[in-house]
């Protein structure tokens, strides 16, 4: 490719903290607050104007829809979420599980309270683009925003952009999935004007189980004792709308899960348009793709006009402010977990969570309703080749098995809180953070309320 010569300039510092933290998803929102809550100063760079990632960018809902009265749940950071939220009018009662649905514009709310209770530096609308570097050592980062390029330096630098930016620019070795296995991107939605009362009888007179979620090319392996489980999941309206001309025949990826219906008549976190072959980390591919997911979500609303109840008068209310994105790059940590680790509890000295074995995604769904889990190990956020920087969420160490179950939100936020935490003591310490005293880790896990073992 042919290309241009920019020349070397001088760029602004424009600040410095103990620790920095580039994304704000679960994971990086995590690592913010539980860094700052073990006593040094955090700023928590985001290139968009809210804190949340998913939940509030795209309007991924679902926080905890795994959970079930034998579910061992993981505390911290991702049970505070959903509290926090369900206490600031922010979430609604899940349909299929014993959770709470985020309202994915209420969370941008109750993640700004937090922040800001933290007493965390946020710093809004800039974009990582490169990382500072001594050597193998990430010092800080440069960004881009509407004030050009600056520098922020930064004792400890942890990598919540979920597509492992800061990682892949500073030459750490990736491990990501090849793009024709990656998991399907998809535009989400979310509706104006249904009938709450009628839809709610269509979903009772037709219900749906996890079993309905194979269909065709679509097949779904589960443990068999979810298949007879209740699902939020819409197919029929759309084999309806394909047989009768209303979607194109071949366009069989339409078809998935409604999220909340509320009395003011809308219906949220509709997830519905399934997209293979995007590549999350090529502009030309996010630009076609958003295009495209919308012109199918059209589609997905003309189908439950048509064929399902209480929806006759729905209306687009707001796509998500971006296309979501499931799977780009993961890094070669110093442990990737396996699909063994997710599927029969794997164990770890170096643990800094749990998780409920909750696998979901690459055609497994396994819903935590035995009360099985696995620890989630430290050095899956460790990146080989680079020092003084943690990678947290959907891009830490594993095989695809193994993020089926790490990429989920509550287990990013796992990650987030036990590098937030990592990183704060190793600043206070003086340490490296790749080698942390774990004893000290685990002791302020168990003081911010995290089940680690
Ligand atoms: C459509 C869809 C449905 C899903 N459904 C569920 C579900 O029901 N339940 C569930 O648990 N999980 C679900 N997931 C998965 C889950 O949302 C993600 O795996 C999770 O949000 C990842 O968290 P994260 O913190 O790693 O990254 P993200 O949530 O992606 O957050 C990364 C943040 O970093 C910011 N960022 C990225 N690059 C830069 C940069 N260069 N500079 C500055 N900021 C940057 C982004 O703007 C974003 O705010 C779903 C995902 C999708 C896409």
């Amino acid at each position: 490719m042919a290309s241009i010569s920019e020349p070397a300039r001088q760029t602004p510092i424009v600040h410095e903290t103990d620790v920095l933290v580039v994304g704000s998803g679960p994971g990086g929102l995590a690592a913010a607050l539980a860094a700052a809550r073990a006593g040094v100063d955090v700023t928590l760079l985001e290139r968009f104007g809210c804190f949340g990632g998913n939940i509030t960018v795209v309007g991924v809902e679902g926080f905890a829809w795994y959970r079930h009265e034998q579910t061992v749940e993981a505390g911290g950071l991702g049970w505070e979420f959903e509290q926090r939220a369900k206490a600031e009018g922010a979430a609604v009662p899940e349909s299929q599980s014993l959770s709470y649905e985020l309202d994915s514009e209420g969370f941008k709310l109750v993640a700004d309270k937090l922040v800001l209770e933290a007493g965390i530096h946020p710093m809004l609308h800039r974009a990582f683009v490169a990382p500072i570097m001594e050597g193998r050592r990430v010092t800080g980062v440069i960004v881009e925003s509407k004030a050009g390029r600056e520098a922020i330096l930064a004792k400890r630098v942890i990598d919540a952009t979920g597509d492992a930016d800061v990682a892949h620019r500073a030459g750490a070795p990736m491990k990501s999935t090849p793009r024709e296995e990656l998991q399907a991107a998809s535009v989400m939605f979310h509706l104006a004007g249904v009938n709450k009362a009628a839809f709610l009888d269509g979903i009772r007179e037709n219900p749906s189980t996890y079993a309905s979620w194979s269909s065709g090319e679509w097949q779904i392996e589960t443990t068999g004792k979810e298949d007879e489980m209740y699902s939020p999941y819409l197919g029929k309206p759309f084999d309806q709308a394909r047989a009768e001309g209303l979607i194109p025949a071949d366009l069989d990826t339409i078809a998935g899960t409604w999220g909340a219906v509320h009395d003011s008549g809308e219906l949220t976190y509709m997830n519905l348009v399934h997209l293979s072959g995007v590549d999350g980390t090529d502009p030309d591919s996010l630009t076609a793709f958003e295009i495209e997911g919308r012109r199918q979500a059209m589609l997905a609303i003309d189908a439950l006009r048509a064929y399902t109840p209480g929806c006759e008068g729905v209306r687009l209310r707001n796509f998500g402010m971006s296309i979501g994105i499931r799977d780009t790059r993961k890094i070669d940590a110093v442990y990737n977990m396996t699909e063994t680790d997710v599927r029969e509890q794997g164990r770890f000295e170096d643990s800094i969570g749990i998780y409920p074995e909750f696998i979901d995604g690459y055609g497994i769904l396994i819903l935590p309703t035995t009360g099985r889990y696995m620890q989630v190990p430290f050095r899956s956020m460790v990146p080989k080749g680079v020092e003084n920087l943690l990678v947290v969420g959907r891009s830490t160490g594993g095989d695809k098995v193994a993020h089926a179950a790490t990429r989920n939100m509550a287990c990013c936020a796992v990650s987030g809180q036990g590098a937030g935490i990592a990183a704060a003591l190793s600043v206070k310490a003086g340490a490296p953070m790749e080698r942390p005293d774990l004893t000290a880790v685990q002791a302020e896990l168990t003081g911010q309320d995290v089940r680690w073992q």
